[in-house]
């Protein structure tokens, strides 16, 4: 029998990308030799997204739609999307056509081979700015010192996997605050690389923005390394030298002087230890919240409407 291959993509106000992004999608996905469906998973788009969907959805049995009732997020789409594939493999994308359709061929050929999580590394990303590019190496190298779990740099939300490696995200991933990128590349299994040359977007524009993705760095560094939680310790430690280093100084100029030094060294430690303390109750605080919304089990997202599926 004929595999099926499921492409997921997250639309968020995306009505000028999307008729293009059918278009070059499924051309390339009918030259294949599996069967395919296109999940379209619309983020409580503002736009005219969903009917531009609904659209297609009509004049083609084998795209379908899941609307949710309003913003959850990217990861959010991408787990709904997984959630509801049937395929034997499943392929994230961006519906900006910035991750090239005519690499699924390829994808393809590597479910074909055996491997369960196919990692879409780009190697150019011309778009994006030079400040994102510098921001996200920098991400990848701190949170690969800080984690155990090792990250795939410029690993992109570009990634295909089988449906067996599906299945455990879908079971066993339900995290609130996450990084769907940092599991798919921890799960396991036989995992290969394929490098591609991310495009300019085809239309509307960036959804993510710098504080948006500060955020995102700040729980995905929490939620794979316990290290910061840590830094009360190093901080305690650090700060316990400089106060015997203080003392001998101060004793030292006393025995000299005859006075000990004043006001402006009591001033300049305080401001440091403060500073030290309110970082690490900052940290503490945050991963409370991470914990919080966990605790809550709040679900993930909420599905208003769907197209196409049964
Ligand atoms: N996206 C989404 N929900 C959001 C933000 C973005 O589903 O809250 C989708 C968006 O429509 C696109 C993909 O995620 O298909 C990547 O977003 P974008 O292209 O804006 O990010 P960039 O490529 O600039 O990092
Ligand atoms: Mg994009």
């Amino acid at each position: 029998m004929k595999k099926t291959l499921s492409v997921v993509v997250s639309c968020y106000n995306e009505e000028l990308a999307l008729d293009r992004f059918y278009e070059e999608t499924a051309s390339i996905l009918k030259k294949l030799s599996w069967k395919y469906e296109l999940i379209f998973v619309n983020d409580g788009s503002q736009d005219q997204t969903l009917s531009v969907l609904t659209r297609l959805s009509q004049s083609d049995e084998r795209v379908k739609v899941i609307s949710f009732s309003r913003n959850f997020g990217h990861e959010a789409a991408m787990i709904a999307g997984l959630d509801y594939s049937q395929g034997d493999g499943i392929v994230c994308m961006d519906a900006d056509l910035q991750h090239p359709p005519e690499y699924l061929p390829e994808i393809v050929k590597k479910l074909e081979e055996g491997f369960d999580v196919i990692n879409m590394v780009r190697t150019r990303n011309e778009s994006a700015g030079w400040f994102k590019n510098i921001a996200s190496s920098a991400f990848y190298r701190l949170i690969n010192v800080l984690s155990d779990v090792k990250f795939e740099p410029n690993a992109s939300d570009f990634f295909a996997v089988s449906g067996k490696a599906a299945k455990v995200l879908k079971d066993n991933y339900r995290e609130k605050v996450r990084f769907l990128r940092g599991y798919v590349q921890n799960i396991g299994y036989p995992r290969t690389t394929i490098e591609y040359e991310a495009r300019t977007r085809v239309a509307g524009e960036s959804k993510y923005s710098i504080k948006k993705l500060i955020a995102f760095s700040v729980n995905t560094i929490m939620c794979f390394s316990n290290l910061p939680l840590k830094l009360g310790i190093y901080a305690g430690c650090g700060a316990g030298i400089l106060g015997i280093i203080m003392m001998i100084y101060t004793i030292w100029s006393w025995a000299r002087v005859g006075t000990p030094s004043g006001y402006a060294t009591i001033i300049v430690l305080m401001c440091f230890m403060f500073a030290v303390l309110f970082l690490i109750v900052g940290i503490i605080g945050n991963y409370i919240a991470i914990l919080f919304a966990e605790l809550k089990d709040r679900p993930i997202y909420i599905v208003e409407e769907t197209k196409n599926i049964h």
